[in-house]
């Protein structure tokens, strides 16, 4: 069986590298690269570089290099084919295979679709139309201090009261039944037949991490509206709420770069915080915290603030999602808001910098809740103050780091006056009671895999290295400059020759080269190391000698005259390198001598013009 190669293109576009790698492994984002430990060596330190720009990865240490196939194939050591295949569901792209299983794929990609046919259903009834409804669901967002921006940037919409507004909308398009209606769960089958689950309320489309909508909310608008303050949709082929943070495809990005995430409790927190430019928040909206989420959000950072608008009782609600926290070895920080608020109402009176001062103001989970003792005057009593201690313990049990309990007893015995030795064989106590708590498999499990390449790099010619370097890093000036000027004789080694060509082609036809793109293109694994090498090092540091930098104003984009200069050295080089072959050829033939010294006249000429 052969994937066409648009399609190959199509799901490598639809399939971020970062969003892919950090589907197995903990990205971390260092300046412009993210780093991450290579799981084809046993890597104590992170090796592999994946470059977001390139979309390719590569290690320095074990040399395994690629895109995102490769990566899938390498890692779970299936085919192309399969890791084809796999992409392809994930971004809902519909490969029509003729063989087995062709249903679950073709299912999956239906729901996404009648899913995003419906958000914009709900979009055009808020914005697109004007009525009664109309006027009065704009007022409410006005009174929310919802602005347009932030309703089109969460697509956000409104489900109209009527029983059938939706199914008519589908049936008028005709594409879709009423049954696959149902299996997305935007319509319920009652006594007297099909009805429209969300009607009268506000709606807010989930999206998973690839940016596909895979269900719905709907908050109550309406008085007469006795159904619950929040409806979302079941769960279906697309949706698991376990496995779904609300706001994680707006906010993954920042998550990264800020190295934390605020885990808030619904849609309207996430929507009004990033109103006010707090985006690295995520709801677990309809569920208490999942083990899957908290996998989740480990693929972004190791370092989550807990925002809590409650009591006791509400943290208590929470405990299993804070053991969860602390079970996969996460950083977990705590944050109340004052009595009364929640991070809309709070950010709407105190602004962005408040807000974050107030952020950092974060207790340790022992802290919080002894607070929250204290605050409910539960610390007087020695039996109180015992069912705190180990209500305390419960929690440190689950951290999966001796060092940290260790330090968090010390600090209990410190602040309690109780003695170490007591709390630790309380500690063991709890420990020994949960031995699966107390040692968790960990979601960032590195699988010990020897990448089957373990030879250096091909020895080839500093001028070839340099020649890929200008086509992969260099601007259209100096891939044209060497459109020109290149000679294929200049090339020796074959393979290099062959991409040379392949770059070539890329360039002509279609007016750039991709570096991941030809990932899929050459066997040659000495040669795919070497440029995701050159891709990932270039895209890091440029290496580029001093002497061509900022040399020239010529051109807007000062890489473009690097490059271009580059770009002119690297021809230079390789006309000395022939001009030397042929000396070499003809320099016992007295008869020649006049060629030979003229040859040695270019020669000269040319090491003069050389900038390096
Ligand atoms: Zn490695």
């Amino acid at each position: 069986m052969k994937i066409p190669n648009d399609k190959i293109e199509e799901i490598a576009h639809a399939n971020d590298i970062i969003d892919i790698v950090s589907s197995y492994l903990q990205v971390k984002k260092r300046g412009k690269s993210f780093l991450a430990l290579c799981p084809f060596h046993p890597d104590k330190n992170p090796s592999l570089h994946i470059s977001q720009e390139k979309q390719v990865y590569h290690c320095f240490s074990c040399k395994a290099s690629g895109n995102v196939f490769s990566f899938i194939q390498n890692y779970e050591k299936i085919t192309f084919i399969d890791a084809a295949k796999q992409l392809a569901e994930r971004a809902g792209i519909d490969l029509k295979f003729s063989d087995k299983s062709p249903d679950i794929s073709n299912e999956v990609s239906k729901l996404f679709e009648i899913n995003k046919v419906a958000m914009k259903f709900f979009q055009k009834n808020l914005l697109g139309y004007s009525g009664a409804e109309q006027e009065f669901v704009k007022h409410y967002l006005l009174q929310r201090r919802i602005n347009d921006e932030t309703i089109s940037k969460f697509k956000i919409g409104y489900a109209p009261k009527n029983w059938d507004t939706l199914i008519n909308y589908f049936s008028e398009e005709g594409i879709f039944k009423n049954e696959d209606l149902e299996k997305a769960g935007l319509i319920v089958k009652g006594e007297n037949g099909f009805y429209d689950r969300f009607r009268g309320r506000l709606i807010f489309p989930v999206l998973n991490e690839n940016d596909k909508v895979v269900a719905f909310g709907g908050r109550q608008l309406y008085e007469d509206d006795k159904l619950a303050k929040y409806i979302n949709s079941p769960e279906t082929k697309v949706y698991s709420k376990s496995k779904i943070l609300y706001g994680l495809n707006f906010s993954k990005d920042k998550i990264r770069f800020y190295d934390y995430v605020i885990l808030v409790e619904g849609y309207m927190d996430i929507i009004s915080l990033a109103q006010h430019g707090i985006e690295n928040t995520v709801a677990s909206s309809g569920t208490a915290l999942t083990e899957d989420q908290v996998r989740l959000i480990s693929r972004y950072t190791k370092n989550i603030i807990l925002l809590f608008d409650s009591d006791l009782a509400g943290i208590k609600a929470a405990k299993r999602g804070i053991e969860l926290i602390l079970e996969a070895g996460l950083d977990l920080g705590i944050v109340s808001l004052p009595d009364g608020e929640d991070p809309d109402s709070f950010i709407q009176k105190n602004g962005k910098a408040k807000f974050e001062s107030f952020i950092q103001k974060k207790k340790s989970v022992i802290n919080f809740i002894a607070g929250l003792y204290e605050k409910e005057n539960m610390l007087s009593s020695v039996d109180d103050k015992t069912k705190f201690i180990k209500e305390i313990i419960s929690y440190i049990g689950k951290i999966p780091d001796a060092i940290k309990r260790a330090f968090y007893i010390k600090e209990i015995a410190r602040t309690y006056s109780l003695y170490e030795s007591d709390l630790r064989s309380e500690l063991d106590k709890t420990i020994s009671q949960n031995k699966k708590a107390a040692f968790p498999k960990s979601s960032l499990e590195i699988p010990k895999i020897v990448f089957r390449n373990e030879k250096e790099n091909k020895q080839i010619g500093s001028e070839e290295y340099e020649l890929i370097d200008v086509f992969i890093n260099g601007g259209e000036k100096a891939i044209e400059y060497l459109e020109k000027e290149l000679e294929i004789d200049f090339i020796k080694d074959a393979t290099v020759r062959k991409i040379i060509e392949y770059f070539l082609d890329e360039y002509i036809n279609e007016g750039k080269i991709e570096v991941a793109k030809i990932m899929n293109e050459i066997d040659d694994e000495d040669i795919k190391i070497l440029i995701t090498k050159i891709a990932i090092e270039k895209h890091e540091v440029s290496q580029i000698p001093e002497k061509h930098q900022n040399s020239n104003n010529k051109f807007s984009d000062p890489t473009d005259v690097d490059y271009y200069l580059f770009a002119q050295d690297v021809i230079r080089k390789f006309r000395i390198r022939q001009f030397e072959n042929i000396r070499n050829q003809i320099k016992k033939d007295p008869a020649r001598f006049n060629e030979i010294i003229e040859l040695g006249k270019k020669i000269d000429a040319l090491h003069r013009r050389l900038i390096i």
